[in-house]
């Protein structure tokens, strides 16, 4: 089975697919339960979530990005943000499709072809709509924050049964902000003060690329991280074939060790 299970409070599990590590979260309420993410595309998370729970099953996502939506095949109707829905374009196939081709003459081409098959999203494979601002599950309701700058329409779905915030990859140790090229680190540290306080009553901040959950107080130093950018200390990756070179912006924090921003240096304002 290639879909771990936990159970990671009441009536909530964590999926984690073991080749990628990427975790998927299954809710149940009284009537309905929530499925935030779909993962790769794998057909033991639709095993896996039969296995749960016996509820019909809403899907979600917390945006719209291969390693979290390409299993919405699976579900029929999805649920993304606004900004996110595939009728507005879908960046993350524009964004692969350059560096494939910057690739397409390296010894990594072979390697390109099989990332493809990972790596797009189909936006044929499900029904798309937008996600309301709350979900209600019977008896169990997940509030919908919007919190653009991973990409357009990335959500946190807040579940105060439990005191848990779901952020996908809208907070991280290794924070992507290149995937939108719209969004300015200044703006994101904003953001995220004015999320502070409105999660004050939250105890559990779960991610989608690590089974540890954040500590609440890492979302301080992940603002200071974006607040002390500063254009002269980006360091340029490998990467090829993107609009701007991608780069790096780091920020040592005492208590969390070392945050990174991978930005376009037009995003550092
Ligand atoms: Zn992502």
């Amino acid at each position: 089975m290639r879909t771990a299970t936990k159970r990671i409070a009441q009536r909530t599990y964590m999926l984690t697919d073991r080749l990628t590590g990427v975790n998927q979260f299954l809710l149940e309420g009284e009537e309905r339960a929530l499925l935030i993410d779909t993962g790769y595309g794998t057909k033991s998370l639709p095993r896996a979530v039969e296995r749960l729970t016996s509820l019909p099953v809403v899907a979600v996502n917390t945006h719209l990005h291969p390693d979290h939506s390409n299993g919405n095949g699976f579900f029929g109707k999805v649920m993304v943000g606004e900004r996110d829905l595939p009728a507005h374009g879908v960046p993350s196939n524009e964004l692969f499709e350059g560096v494939a081709a910057a690739y397409g003459k390296s010894p990594l081409r072979p390697f390109m072809s099989f990332a493809r098959k990972l790596a797009l999203i189909d936006s044929s494979a499900a029904d798309y709509s937008p996600l309301p601002d709350a979900i209600d599950l019977g008896g169990r309701r997940v509030e919908v924050i919007p919190c653009p700058g991973h990409t357009a329409g990335s959500v946190l779905f807040c579940d105060s049964e439990t005191g848990t915030v779901f952020a996908g990859d809208a907070i991280n140790r290794e924070q992507w902000m290149f995937t939108c090229p719209a969004s300015a680190t200044k703006s994101y540290a904003e953001l995220w003060r004015g999320l502070e306080a409105r999660l004050a009553g939250y105890s559990e901040l779960v991610i989608s690329h690590s089974r540890k959950p954040l500590d609440f107080g890492f979302i301080g130093e992940f603002i200071r991280a974006f607040e002390t950018i500063k254009p002269e200390n980006g360091r340029p990756s490998r990467i090829k074939g993107t609009p701007e070179p991608v780069t790096f912006y780091e920020y040592e924090s005492e208590r969390y060790g070392r945050i990174r921003v991978w930005a376009y240096p037009s995003q550092v304002r």
